[in-house]
């Protein structure tokens, strides 16, 4: 078996205990044993996998002396939507089987105790039954069936509710456990989906630096190493190792938001680009594009973005040259401009944000008050997170991805307001907002767009 971890790295970890490959789930019997004390499990699936891997997998809790008790298998082709209403089929259902009679005759919290709950999919499962399971206070085992997200051992689950795509929170799995041949299979666009997830972690990177820098968010040194260490290696991987080295990728920087209970290790400017683009449902053809696609893009955007700030960077701020923050009011007017086509909804929960994270010009004069070799600094450090975007498009193009928010039906326009409205969703601090507070915001995203179309 190839295990990438050592024990002692998951001591470190609040729910996740242990976690690997293993060709065939060979092992998958003693570490059920040991880390859930049961032999038998309800397994939750798809149709999908239903008939492309549960055969295999049935195969294997047979040969590693496991009970499958039910294989709960999610009616609906795919696209499965991760909502509310599913997780509480889904609870019902294991409710069922858990206060069925076992064989000794007893029900209820003894049974709920025996029984392991298990996902058997890709992102979407794995959500759906991460909530079902922290519902339910039982521990679940995540078997991924494709390296397409990075949720898979993340605290939380995002879920549809009340027509908001949330991050609702509930404790990781306690294992992750799958084989790499299940891995190699899956289908191309999840692979290059999982690519552009595990790239954004560059750029996820890059503001980290930053706010770490203006002392607004410390980087943690242990969330640090297993989102960066050794990242460019695996995304430069040969085509028959991708697959598993995306997979570790993911798996590594899920275990870096358990420790911090937050996604800042993992998510920066690029995310907030595609986190607009959701919300306005961004679609192809009537189908939903894969978030790392457009994470993908978003990290080209904010790759080139950076690189901009930088060059200005290195000429040092002048306070004297800083804009005039506006007042509240005008900066609602600001967000209703960008905001109008959102629903209402929306558009007062991104007003909220851009209010609460408008800064005084005290703060602002403050906060950039540092001699000009300290930025140069600064911007050679962030310049060493960076990939060039020649290579980085290559990169991405290589691997199945989207390079422009034009293949995406992005027009001009709407990439610029893209951008802007980027800005205002998140406290979280990123270029976006060091451009914005020093006047760089609109000539960079000018030039950005020009890049594009
Ligand atoms: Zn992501």
């Amino acid at each position: 078996m190839r295990n990438f971890e050592t024990s002692e790295c998951l001591t470190q970890l609040p729910d996740t205990k242990f976690w690997a490959l293993s060709a065939g789930w060979q092992g998958l019997g003693a570490v059920v044993q040991r880390w859930f004390g049961t032999k038998s499990m309800i397994v939750v699936t798809d149709e999908v996998i239903a008939d492309a891997v549960a055969p295999s997998f049935k195969e294997a809790l047979r040969r590693e002396g496991l009970t499958l008790t039910e294989l709960l298998v999610l009616k609906g082709k795919p696209p499965l939507v991760a909502d509310y209403q599913r997780i509480q089929e889904i609870i019902t259902q294991v409710q069922g089987l858990l206060t069925t009679p076992m064989r000794d005759g007893k029900k209820g919290e003894r049974a709920l105790c025996q029984s392991l709950l298990v996902s058997l999919g890709s992102g979407t499962i794995n959500d759906l039954v991460k909530c079902s399971a922290g519902t339910l206070g039982v521990p679940y085992l995540s078997v991924p069936t494709a390296p397409s997200v990075d949720g898979y051992s993340s605290f939380g689950a995002s879920i549809l509710k009340e027509n908001f795509k949330q991050t609702l929170p509930c404790p990781a799995p306690r294992a992750v456990f799958t084989a790499p041949e299940v891995l190699s299979a899956a289908p191309v666009q999840l692979r290059a989906a999982g690519y552009g997830d595990l790239a954004s972690k560059i750029t996820a990177g890059s503001d980290w630096v930053l706010a770490d820098a203006f002392g607004l968010d410390p980087i943690d040194e242990t969330a640090w190493a297993y989102t960066q260490e050794g990242l460019i290696k695996r995304l430069s991987a040969a085509p028959d190792d991708l697959a598993n080295e995306i997979f570790v990728g993911l798996v590594r920087t899920g275990f870096a938001m358990q420790i911090t209970s937050s996604s800042r290790p993992v998510s920066g400017a690029e995310h907030l680009i595609s986190h607009v683009w959701e919300m306005e449902h961004l679609e192809i053809d009537g189908i939903t594009v894969p978030h790392g696609i457009k994470v993908g893009i978003g990290l080209l955007t904010i790759s080139a973005f950076t690189f901009l700030v930088l060059d200005h960077m290195r000429n040092g701020i002048n306070l004297d040259a800083l804009p005039k923050i506006p007042g509240p009011e005008v900066r609602a007017q600001e967000v209703a401009q960008r905001c109008a086509h959102l629903p209402v909804s929306a558009y007062r929960a991104i007003e909220e944000v851009a209010l609460s994270k408008l800064p005084t010009q005290e703060t602002v004069n403050e906060r950039y008050n540092y001699e000009k070799k300290w930025y140069r600094n600064l911007a050679d450090k962030i310049e060493t997170q960076l990939v060039p975007l020649e290579e980085l498009k290559g990169m991405l193009a290589r691997a199945g991805c989207l390079t422009s928010p034009r293949e995406l039906g992005v027009d001009r326009s709407r990439f610029l307001r893209t951008l802007e409205i980027a800005q205002m969703i998140r406290s979280r601090y990123t270029v976006l907002d060091f451009a914005w507070e020093t006047g760089l915001f609109e000539s960079c995203a000018e030039e950005i767009t020009d890049m594009f179309f």
